[in-house]
């Protein structure tokens, strides 16, 4: 599937729209039209249930050490400042980041390389010179080189040091070829020379991907959200939108143990926004500025965590596979020692095989993490930082805790075993939207079906999980007459206390099961001649179009049945 077609689709058929559209958009933000609402309601409602009201705690599930209790909160987007400064987020949720002189655009640092292969300019240069993307030069052609700079490289690469002082970027390549005649230049070498203007004062450049200017080096740039509460807007009254939920959830802790009897080992969950100042959004929704997570920290014995990670690696990973992302596309990732925050004991990833990403790569879907006792200790005592193999709380020049704790007692007492702990923590963390961005992907189909006339013609439809499909399923009219119509609308009334149902007698029957297809509506009920004289009626099946009769009556039972499943 390319992107594009189900990008198309999301905006002809109401499931995302750029934010602000008629204003040009607002990069990084995106709005959910009338069926993008009810495919993430569905996403939300299926984590929320399967993970905290349908959980029972009376019964061990398979693989946990034991039974436990899960619960919930719903915290506000912003929060006292100290919650951030003590969490890390303040001095260490940055991420490095370059500027281009030419067109004054910011770039990620560790984005850049991705982005130049998919650069318009680099495309437009390799097809000039005849190369591809891991081909190694001997010999450049600075004849081509300047020929490209002077015609095509003028519309899309204007910041290139090679389009705007052509003769000093080629000398500048020629003396390196010259040097080492025998040794290729990467493609990688070539575009850095062509992006130098100065290489005795600044040496080889990276280019910016959009424009080919030169980038400055990379500076750090803290992803929050800032805000002021209040009238006055001074540093005093600073504030941030939170860039997870899961703050919420510790600085809670109490209060939920406080108001509830839940008993370690439990879980509190949230579902809310978060907000992340990223500097390159891209790839649709899957980074956006402003998106959804839905996070669960469960809180156990430290002896017992490694078994509650392994446990919650698991079954998050599976949430997944049992609405519908399939197998190869779908992986549970490991993390390297290298890859570990400083807190964590062993975090996994969730990663799909996005379409927009290249062979073989995979984006992140959601993290599991063992965080230990950082999160609440850092909010009893203040920002932790690693001495040798322990956290110690971070000093300032006169010995001082640089970020104050609570001073809260946040450790937990077991009244049976009288043993008082700081519990362990296990964060299985996911994103909303990117869930839906992958179930949007891989119910992306195309086949061929018969139109009304019986000829096969290219079919597209999204084959969600009927738990996820935002329309249920849709009643029809075979034609809108001989009380056909009033038959159907009587099964629509008495679907639609139940279930997200939707009427149409518009058009074609073909055309109307095809804009259902479309839009993954997994039954379509249709009311024709035969209803009128045994009171059945035909569902239909999205994915194998197969066509049965049931009781106009039995509608209601037939289709919740089915989407069980
Ligand atoms: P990435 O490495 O992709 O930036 P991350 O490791 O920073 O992600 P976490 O902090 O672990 O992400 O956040 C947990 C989840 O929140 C992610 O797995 C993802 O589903 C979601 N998420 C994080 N950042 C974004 C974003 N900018 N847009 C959409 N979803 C996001």
């Amino acid at each position: 599937m390319e992107m594009e077609q189900l990008v198309a689709l999301c905006k002809r058929r109401g499931f995302l729209f750029q934010s602000s559209e008629i204003y040009g958009g607002l990069n990084g933000f995106w709005d959910y039209g009338p069926l993008g609402v009810e495919l993430k309601r569905n996403i939300r409602e299926a984590w929320w249930r399967d993970m905290v009201t349908a959980h029972n705690e009376l019964e061990v599930p398979s693989g946990a050490p034991s039974a436990y209790e899960m619960t919930g909160v719903d915290c506000t987007i912003i929060m006292h400042p100290q919650v951030w400064k003590c969490s890390g987020h303040y001095d260490l949720f940055h991420d490095m980041m370059q500027t281009c002189r030419q067109c004054k655009k910011l770039f990620r640092a560790d984005h850049i390389g991705e982005m130049l292969k998919e650069s318009e300019w680099v495309n437009s240069l390799a097809t000039a010179m005849s190369f591809g993307p891991h081909d190694k030069l001997l010999k450049v052609d600075g004849a081509a080189l300047m020929k490209w700079a002077k015609t095509k490289g003028k519309k899309v690469a204007p910041g290139l040091a090679l389009v705007r002082k052509p003769e000093v970027t080629l000398s500048w390549l020629a003396e390196h070829v010259a040097k080492d005649p025998n040794t290729p230049l990467t493609i990688a070498e070539l575009l850095q020379y062509i992006a130098t203007e100065q290489l005795n004062v600044t040496g080889p450049q990276i280019p910016c991907p959009l424009c080919g200017g030169d980038l400055t080096e990379p500076r750090e740039f803290n992803l929050m959200f800032e805000t002021y509460t209040g009238a006055m807007r001074d540093d005093n009254n600073k504030t941030f939108l939170r860039p997870e939920t899961a703050q919420g959830i510790f600085v809670n802790f109490k209060n939920v143990l406080d108001s509830t009897r839940v008993k370690i080992p439990f879980g509190i969950a949230q579902i809310g926004k978060s907000f992340r100042n990223e500097i390159t959004p891209r790839n649709f929704t899957f980074r956006s500025r402003e998106f959804e997570q839905m996070e669960i920290e469960f809180f156990c014995h430290p002896s017992t965590s490694h078994a509650w990670y392994k446990y919650w690696r698991d079954l998050r990973y599976k949430w997944y596979v049992d609405l519908g992302l399939a197998s190869d596309r779908l992986r549970l990732r490991d993390h390297t020692k290298e890859e570990l925050s400083h807190y964590s004991c062993g975090t996994a990833d969730i990663e799909y095989a996005f379409p927009f990403l290249p062979p073989g790569e995979f984006g992140e879907l959601e993290g599991v993490a063992h965080r230990g006792d950082f999160d609440l200790r850092s909010h009893m005592e203040g920002k932790l930082v690693h001495s040798g193999e322990s956290l110690v709380v971070e000093l300032d020049a006169e010995g001082k805790p640089r970020y104050r704790g609570s001073g809260k007692d946040l450790t937990y007492f077991d009244d049976q075993t009288r043993e008082k702990y700081i519990p362990h923590v296990i964060e299985p963390s996911a994103g909303a939207d990117r869930a839906a961005l992958a179930y949007l992907c891989e119910a992306y189909s195309e086949d061929e079906a018969p139109d009304e006339n019986g000829v096969p013609v290219k079919r597209v439809f999204l084959k969600f999980h009927p738990r996820l499909a935002p329309i249920k399923a849709a009643v029809f009219p075979l034609v809108k007459k001989d009380g056909m119509p009033e038959i159907a609308k009587e099964i629509y009334c008495s679907l639609k206390p139940h279930l997200n149902v939707f009427y149409d007698e518009k058009g074609a029957v073909g055309r109307r099961y095809r804009r259902q297809d479309e839009v993954g509506t997994p039954f379509c009920i249709t009311v024709d001649g035969q209803t009128l004289q045994d009171g059945t009626v035909t569902i239909r099946d999205r994915d194998t179009l197969k066509q049965w009769r049931v009781k106009k009556e039995d509608c209601l039972s037939e289709i919740k049945e089915r989407l069980k499943t």
